[in-house]
């Protein structure tokens, strides 16, 4: 569905030096052409890395405000991250939910305001262990789901992003099956919820331990349309070797 879609998470790491290093390995990869690759630095760096990357790599911020800038103290508005030449926001990422404590309802005021103007959204769902091995993957998937389909007023410039908690940052990636299997439910959720339209438009990229080594039997699945990448994609030869494993 869609263009392959391939983003890179850099989390909180980095340093001047070690980005530099990085956006200079990027630069020099060869990227297959259909792909939109993406990579969201820390907002520190997202300014050096967009003066120094090549045009072809487009950058997300990992957070953004709910509304317009002011009197937010540690916050960083959507309309400076333009500003700066962000493209996208990373939002409803599992380290927000579940270490920093974001709800469903913050995350969706997030959402809908980041699109309102302009930015592309990466909209991050997924289900802990302990809620899969109780059946409820589906259940919770299906929740966060709503919360952004309740607060946004169009899909088209939202990607979804499938990340079992379980397998971020484990090494224990979703097998093929299981990743592809919650990404049909999602899809059928948007085509019994939002339309038929959005369910076959929407790309829904899987993350969770992608690497060089797991990604391409990934691709291979009929409704994994790319990968968020955490740890893979500080190193650059390996994030490329990903985001060429489209097919
Ligand atoms: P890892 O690739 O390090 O498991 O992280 C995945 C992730 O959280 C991307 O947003």
């Amino acid at each position: 569905t869609g263009k392959f879609f391939v983003g890179g998470n850099w989390k909180c790491n980095g340093t001047k030096d070690s980005i530099t290093k990085l956006v200079s390995d990027l630069n020099s990869a060869t990227l297959e052409p259909d792909v939109d690759v993406i990579v969201a630095p820390p907002f520190v760096y997202i300014d050096q890395v967009k003066n120094s990357i090549t045009p072809r790599i487009e950058i997300a911020s990992q957070n953004s405000w709910t509304g317009k800038g002011g009197a937010f103290t540690g916050e960083i508005s959507v309309e400076q991250l333009k500003d700066i030449g962000c493209k996208w926001v990373i939002l409803g990422h599992s380290e927000r939910r579940h270490v920093i404590g974001e709800d469903d309802q913050f995350i969706g005021k997030k959402a809908a305001y980041a699109l309102s103007e302009g930015l592309g959204v990466i909209a991050c769902i997924g289900e802990l262990l302990q809620e899969r091995e109780a059946g409820k993957t589906f259940d919770v998937c299906f929740q966060q789901l709503k919360a952004y389909a309740d607060a946004v007023p169009s899909w088209d410039n939202i990607v979804i992003a499938y990340e079992p908690v379980w397998a971020i940052g484990t090494g224990k990636v979703a097998t093929p099956q299981q990743a592809q299997e919650v990404h049909v439910a999602c899809r059928d959720w948007l085509k019994k919820n939002v339309s038929a339209e959005v369910a076959s438009k929407t790309r829904i990229i899987y993350g969770g331990s992608v690497n060089g080594g797991n990604c391409a039997e990934l691709a291979k699945q009929e409704d994994i349309d790319g990968f968020l990448v955490g740890g893979a994609s500080l190193k650059g030869p390996e994030f490329a070797t990903i985001v060429n494993s489209v097919i």
